[in-house]
């Protein structure tokens, strides 16, 4: 039963029938139904139901359930992780030590964080009123989440929406709906009241186009890439809702003279093979100094070879598939594009063997390309390393910045000077130094450009998911007010109560 409305289980009024399956194998995993218009209509009016009662909780009720629903993910790490390896396609290490761990410290975090929401302090900003500020839940929120990490997303689009107190219906992707179909029902075990939690599992433009029109939601909040991001936008404009974008990335990863190269080449290995590269913070542009260039690439080439493609369930497999083969067949399709202007120093194959029932490609670095060819500047979402030359520190700075994007980046370097004005001068909302990927639950995530507006994690994400409101109180007591007279001059003697 795929839909999970109102604190229950149930299927698709639709019965339309799909699978999710392994991408590792092309094996199906789990039979689902497909929500419509009306499983959204059902999901949208049980949130509306619920918001009165949860906007009323009081912060420590919310931070109550969220303390009990990270238990629960905890008790059941296994499973997810097991689970999540299925549906995405992800080596089973990555689930059990990123995925899994980062989604529970996510919901440990926004169970404290809940008791931390506040307006300014009460204070009298004009001699005859007393001001203050409420920050308010802005009511129900439409969520839409992609395939990447499907319980990370879940965890990233619920946990500070009800931490503030709204209520939710969030659509994951119809590719990789079972981890966050069972998030909601360890929420409702966990005490969340029915209705504040819902899932649709369906197709973008099918219930998710539904999502982000209807009238009774007021904010939608989408997660995917830049150009469904546009569609979200002008869906919200409709009934001027709210908008969260979390979009694409092109991230740059600046390797300057200066820098250790060896941890350079390390880092841009993981960085930019992290779940086969379907990160939207992956590194997919180095910019590496003309004098460390050729070992550099030589280098990462090297890595590159020794990275186990294999088996998902395999504890020694470093690279797993790509989503799907449609994906995997047009990241190949741009690499072999690219050998008419670039070169391909190594990976551009698809892996045979048993891996071939799999969406598996290989791990691929490219250099020699212009800086306006399509390597250089799309998002490929796989695992994809293009590398370009700068020789001046404010050459490396424009081609930094050189892309529609800016979402994530990071610069390598000994230099205090040098790493001080690449985090000052690159537009992006993240900007690592000696480091590129980790987060962490306390601090924001979000982008620039055209990776979108509003922050997911942190505190900052309150600012995204609250309304902040004015309540002003007269403390004259008095009907002719003194600045009445600007309006109209009649009675002014004060008239004391
Ligand atoms: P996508 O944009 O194709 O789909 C994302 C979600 O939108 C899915 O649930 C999909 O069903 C839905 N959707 C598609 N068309 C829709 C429509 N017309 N109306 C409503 N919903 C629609 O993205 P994807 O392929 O699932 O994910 C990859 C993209 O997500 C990449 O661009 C990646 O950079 C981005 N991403 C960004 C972040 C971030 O934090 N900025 C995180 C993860 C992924």
């Amino acid at each position: 039963m795929s839909q999970y409305i109102d604190g229950r289980r149930r299927e698709a009024l639709t019965g339309t029938r799909d699978v999710v399956r392994d991408p590792s194998t092309g094996e199906v995993v789990a039979e689902i139904t497909l929500a419509g218009a009306d499983d959204v209509d059902a999901a949208v009016a049980a949130a509306r139901a619920a918001f009165p009662a949860w906007s009323g909780a009081t912060p420590a009720e919310r931070s109550t359930v969220l303390h009990a629903l990270a238990g629960l993910l905890e008790a059941e790490a296994e499973d997810l992780a097991q689970t999540e390896s299925r549906q995405a396609g992800k080596p089973i290490r990555l689930a059990r030590e990123f995925d899994v761990p980062g989604t529970i410290d996510n919901t440990a975090f926004f169970a404290g964080a809940a008791r931390t929401l506040e307006g300014q302090a009460t204070a009298e900003y004009s001699a005859d009123h007393t001001s203050s500020v409420r920050r308010e839940p802005v009511g129900v929120v439409g969520s839409i989440a992609p395939w990447n990490y499907p319980l990370q997303m879940a965890g990233w689009k619920v946990l500070p929406a009800v931490a503030a107190g709204n209520t939710i219906v969030l659509k994951p992707s119809e590719l990789t709906p079972l981890t966050t179909l069972r998030f909601a029902e360890l929420a409702t075990q966990a005490g969340i009241p029915d209705g504040v939690l819902n899932v649709v599992t369906g197709t973008g433009p099918g219930c998710g186009a539904h999502l982000l029109r209807h009238p009774q939601v007021d904010m939608v909040s989408f997660t995917g890439s830049t150009r469904v991001g546009r569609t979200v936008l002008e869906a919200a404009a409709t009934t001027a809702k709210r908008v969260h974008l979390e979009l694409g990335g092109k991230a740059p990863f600046v390797v300057f003279d200066d820098a250790d190269l060896d941890a350079a080449i390390q880092g841009a290995v993981a960085a930019s093979l992290i779940n086969s590269g379907q990160d939207c913070t992956a590194a997919t542009r180095a910019i590496v100094h003309r004098s460390l260039h050729d070992r550099f690439v030589e280098g990462v080439a090297d890595l590159f070879a020794s990275v186990r493609l294999g088996p998902t369930q395999d504890p020694a497999t470093d690279l797993g598939p790509l989503i799907s083969t449609g994906h995997r067949d047009r990241v190949a399709a741009l690499v072999d594009r690219s050998r008419a202007y670039a070169r391909v120093v190594t990976g551009g194959t698809i892996p045979g063997g048993e891996l071939v029932r799999g969406s598996y490609y290989a791990p691929t670095l490219v250099a020699d390309a212009g800086l306006t060819s399509e390597v250089v500047r799309d998002e490929i979402f796989g695992p994809v390393l293009v590398v370009l030359p700068f020789d001046t520190d404010d050459e490396a700075i424009t081609l930094a910045n050189d892309t529609p994007y800016g979402l994530a980046a990071s610069a390598w370097t000994r230099d205090v000077y040098r790493a001080l004005r690449a985090t000052r001068e690159i537009r992006a909302g993240c900007v690592w130094v000696n480091d590129h990927i980790p987060i962490i639950s306390e601090m924001p995530h979000g982008g620039m450009k055209e990776s979108g507006f509003g922050k997911d994690m942190s505190t900052y994400s309150f600012e995204d998911y609250t309304v902040v409101k004015h309540v002003m109180f007269d403390l004259t007591g008095v009907a002719a007010k003194p600045w009445h007279r600007t309006i109209f001059t009649g009675r002014q003697d004060g008239g004391d109560r």
